[in-house]
């Protein structure tokens, strides 16, 4: 088969520039044209090969081109690709039927699909707001839920809020980024008093009377910030007396990435009353997920639509995910490589200094580059240029985190240990490459210019 662009690389590359929002942002200073992929590795226009651990940032579950996942939608495309949902369909109902027998606590029964983690979000929002009669919704600091304008008034992180005015009732609590701890507290001796501080923070700052609390149970943009074990439980706790519902995002934790679970939040032993995803639900074909408990779904009333919502292709693409996770114990795969991967990745921090904190749990692991482990500066320009340099050794991983130094690292599920080798001696080459540049320009200092 020929895989050939038609544009050659330079020609996509103005093209880009030309034709599309300048928003849209590239990794690299020449950006990245990627012509085709496989499982875990991915193609350039110019024919180099590089292994993939970011996945299409966290959205490849089951591998690039997964065939089984593929021959089904293929199949599917054959016999009904889209009707809207005015008509009933198997593959959505099939798709809600798989997702309510795995929820937590198996209590998340009813399914509202859409395309995109924010549509998914928003849907989440307008149901607990209509079920519980309150508007006002608590999100962490250092979040991201999106991008339409309610959802970037979710996110607590400005670089990600645009617009200028963002939505009313949305108030931020502190987030458990204990790298950074905004109390300069020290877990476990702190108590987790950044949890506990929830409770000031609605009696101080909203009307007291809660719609949600949206949480990452890692949160993914935020440069996985992982919380302490405790921290949701306590937050559930202080939610729940205010009358909030627990809305947990899982666009990025869902699926098995985190390891041994389906989902990030069953790691903290809390019930959610309403569970967002996308993502890696779809492995690259665009799917949202709304599923509540189905009392909060019945009191969504009126008419609402998602034209492509749930359709017949992307339908059977997410349950064939769902499936070959399940078929293949992906989720104890996570759980085993992930901690394979950790253990390469703490070896790693004690050798380079620039490596200030390693975080994340089963296949989302994040490393956060800091100019010194007493100041943690971020380090940006480390950052960008390992970011090159990893491009040099045929490597993609994902950049990240409220100050833009994480690197973030989540392959496919589907990775054997021998992945994970291939992937640490061309992050420890890169690391290498860095590391040296620095040592001689700090060896070396420029005069200083007037
Ligand atoms: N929630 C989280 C946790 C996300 O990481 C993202 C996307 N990065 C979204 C919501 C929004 O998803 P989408 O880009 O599909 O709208």
């Amino acid at each position: 088969m020929c895989y050939k662009n038609r544009m050659t690389k330079q020609e996509i590359i103005l093209a880009s520039q030309r034709y599309l929002f300048p928003s849209v942002f590239h990794y690299f200073k020449e950006p990245l044209v990627i012509e085709r992929a496989k499982d875990q590795f991915v193609w350039d226009a110019d024919g180099n090969q590089y292994l993939d651990f970011f996945g299409g940032i966290v959205t490849i579950s089951v591998g690039h081109c997964n065939d089984t996942v593929n021959r089904k939608v293929v199949e599917q495309m054959g016999k009904l690709q889209h009707v809207s949902t005015v008509f009933a369909n198997e593959p959505q109902v099939a798709l809600a039927e798989r997702v309510a027998g795995i929820t937590p606590g198996g209590k998340l029964t009813k399914s509202f699909f859409t395309n995109s983690g924010t549509e998914a979000n928003e849907t989440a929002i307008l149901a607990a707001r209509c079920y519980t009669g309150a508007h006002e919704v608590v999100a962490l600091r250092h979040s991201y839920h999106g991008r339409s304008a309610l959802a970037m008034s979710a996110s607590g992180q400005a670089a990600w809020r645009l617009g200028g005015v963002p939505a009313a009732g949305f108030t931020h609590a502190l987030s458990a980024y204990c790298y950074r701890c905004p109390l300069g507290a020290t877990y476990p001796s702190c108590n987790v008093r950044c949890a506990r501080d929830m409770e000031e923070m609605i009696r101080t700052s909203t009307s007291g009377r809660l719609a949600a609390f949206i949480a990452e149970p890692i949160q993914g943009i935020g440069g996985f910030i992982t919380p302490p074990k405790e921290y949701f439980e306590i937050v559930h706790g202080i939610v729940k007396k205010f009358g909030g519902l627990f809305i947990s995002d899982e666009v990025q934790t869902g699926w098995g990435r985190t390891g041994g679970k389906w989902f990030g939040i069953e790691h903290y032993g809390v019930q959610p009353d309403i569970l967002t995803s996308a993502k890696g639900l779809g492995n690259g074909t665009p799917v949202g997920l709304t599923v509540a408990r189905p009392e909060i779904a019945d009191a969504l009333k009126g008419a609402t639509i998602s034209t492509f919502g749930g359709n017949p292709v992307t339908a059977t693409a997410a349950k064939a995910v769902i499936d070959f996770i399940d078929d293949h114990q992906l989720m104890i795969n996570a759980a085993e490589t992930g901690a394979y991967l950790r253990s390469h990745l703490d070896e790693l921090k004690s050798k380079h200094p620039l490596i200030g904190d390693v975080r994340g749990m089963g296949l989302m692991q994040a490393i956060e580059l800091v100019e010194d482990r007493d100041s943690k500066t971020p380090a940006l320009e480390a950052t960008a240029a390992l970011m090159e340099a990893a491009r040099e050794n045929r490597l993609l991983i994902g950049k990240g985190g409220t100050y833009g130094n994480v690197i973030r690292v989540t392959p496919p599920l589907n990775i054997s240990k021998h992945d994970v080798d291939d992937f640490v001696l061309r992050l420890s080459a890169s690391l290498e490459q860095v590391s040296r540049n620095r040592q001689s320009a700090a060896a070396s200092p420029l005069p200083a210019s007037r």
